[in-house]
């Protein structure tokens, strides 16, 4: 969109969410009368839920402020776009002192328990507080520090695989991908691909599912990979149930719910043994770089474990320090704790402290997510996601021949699988519930270490 007429695009989306939400708070009477009934079904009850939320949300925060934030929001992304590109921090920091301080005023309307941040905390995963999350971390980060340790120290990803700096032709790529599409029966009536500078999936509706990823003619494995982590996100929409649709149970939980999914397809099947020999043949046959190159330099190169500055870009294995990282700095923005002018410089201490490796300019730090210019303060959920595609793969190879049924290529059956416990009942129950239907347990970070630890270190 053209970055001159931010502006006027601000004033425009503050007046639809002012539409917005006087349109909400007209259904207070509905909503009341409804609460007062005590025969509602479990569809019912989450519509409830659904609109109850939004209805609670939007009585809470005046219009006023709303505004205000949904014009900084829209000016503050063309900036930080500029000063991304420029590695200039200054250029960026007044919008987000801005940003900062709505999003502190909107903690304060909101109301919380305990710490300020879990206000917004909860707008991502509804029940979820500071306390749940640090104890998530706290048992998780000494677990992935002790394996990533050992994976560093056994030199085995240290060497730099040929296969990074080898160069692709964009065609040839994209032939890699629609095959890919192909294995993974993607349906072509409801759900297409396309390309565009960041990789996402965006929902019309139900039977309307679209994804991206980029080409950028080099790292073959980054254009595949955001193409099934979007097609994780893509399936999910796709399978809610078709009843709800036009309803506010047609669409995602929460972030670390929606993660879950894209993760899970990325991670756990497209990084497997078993999902790379159903690729290798299609690379072979397409990329000539690959050719002459065997299975496991391919699988080696897939799953190369290394510390790097960018989140997008980083292994399984240390991803999750980019988001601790990330949830540590909103944490102390949101509580006032830490000053704007103070985070470019914390971010590098904290990545040298977790990940090992220390940014040389800004666009390798604290400007290379757009999130913040967005408002979206909740990038633990990322890390959630990581977590709870664990629960799955644990949860769902005790009930299926789980490697089997990927060598084959059998999807259908994993499909029904995520169908029938997660991506059918859309938005009915909140994340925590879900969880304990189908694991009677939350958010445990001991899978995901289980399963890190089988594949790195044994
Ligand atoms: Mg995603």
């Amino acid at each position: 969109m053209p970055s001159d007429a931010s502006k006027s695009r601000g004033l425009a989306q503050a007046h639809m969410v002012r539409l917005k939400q006087s349109h909400i708070l007209g259904m207070a009477g509905l909503v009341s009368e409804a609460r007062c009934q005590n025969d509602l079904s479990d569809f019912e009850k989450g519509i409830l839920r659904a609109i109850g939320r939004d209805m609670d949300y939007y009585a809470r925060v005046p219009p006023q402020l709303l505004e205000k934030l949904q014009k900084a929001t829209t000016e503050a992304r063309v900036v930080w776009r500029e000063a991304r590109r420029k590695s200039d921090f200054q250029m960026f920091k007044g919008h987000l002192e801005s940003i900062v301080d709505l999003k502190r005023q909107e903690a304060e309307k909101l109301g919380y328990a305990g710490h300020p941040y879990n206000a917004i905390l909860d707008r991502f995963e509804e029940g979820s507080t500071t306390d749940d999350v640090d104890k998530v971390f706290s048992a998780l980060v000494p677990e992935l520090k002790r394996i990533l340790t050992r994976v560093l120290s056994d030199g085995k990803f240290l060497s730099r695989p040929p296969l990074e700096d080898a160069e692709y032709e964009e065609n040839d790529m994209r032939c890699v991908n629609q095959e890919i599409l192909a294995l993974m029966e993607m349906p072509k009536g409801t759900f297409r691909m396309d390309v565009s500078t960041h990789p996402f999936a965006t929902h019309i509706a139900i039977k309307d599912v679209r994804v991206t990823t980029r080409y950028e003619g080099i790292g073959f494995k980054e254009s595949m990979y955001s193409l099934i982590h979007e097609c994780g996100h893509a399936l999910y929409e796709l399978q809610i149930d078709p009843a709800f649709e036009y309803t506010p149970l047609a669409r995602i939980i929460s972030l670390g719910v929606d993660e879950s999914q894209s993760r899970f397809w990325e991670n756990f099947i497209g990084r497997s043994r078993e999902f790379i020999r159903l690729v290798y043949p299609i690379l072979d046959k397409h990329l000539q770089l690959v050719q002459g190159c065997s299975f496991d330099d391919l699988y080696i190169y897939l799953n190369t474990v290394k510390p790097s500055l960018i989140r997008v870009e980083a292994d399984e294995l240390t991803y999750n320090f980019h988001i601790v990282l990330r949830y540590e700095l909103e944490k102390r923005l949101i509580a006032g704790d830490l000053s704007v002018s103070e985070v470019p410089a914390l971010w590098a201490d904290m990545m040298e402290k977790y990940v090992g490796v220390r940014p040389r300019s800004d666009a390798q730090g604290a400007l290379q997510d757009g999130q913040w210019s967005g408002g979206m303060f909740g990038f633990f959920g990322y890390s959630l996601g990581n977590i709870i595609a664990g629960m799955i793969y644990d949860k769902i190879r005790k009930e299926m021949d789980f490697e089997q049924l990927v060598g084959k290529g059998a999807f259908q059956t994993i499909k029904d699988w995520l169908k029938e416990n997660i991506h059918k009942w859309g938005n009915t129950y909140s994340a925590k519930e879900l969880q304990r239907r189908i694991f009677n347990e939350t958010y445990n970070p001991t899978h995901l270490v289980n399963y890190l630890e089988q594949k790195y270190l044994r």
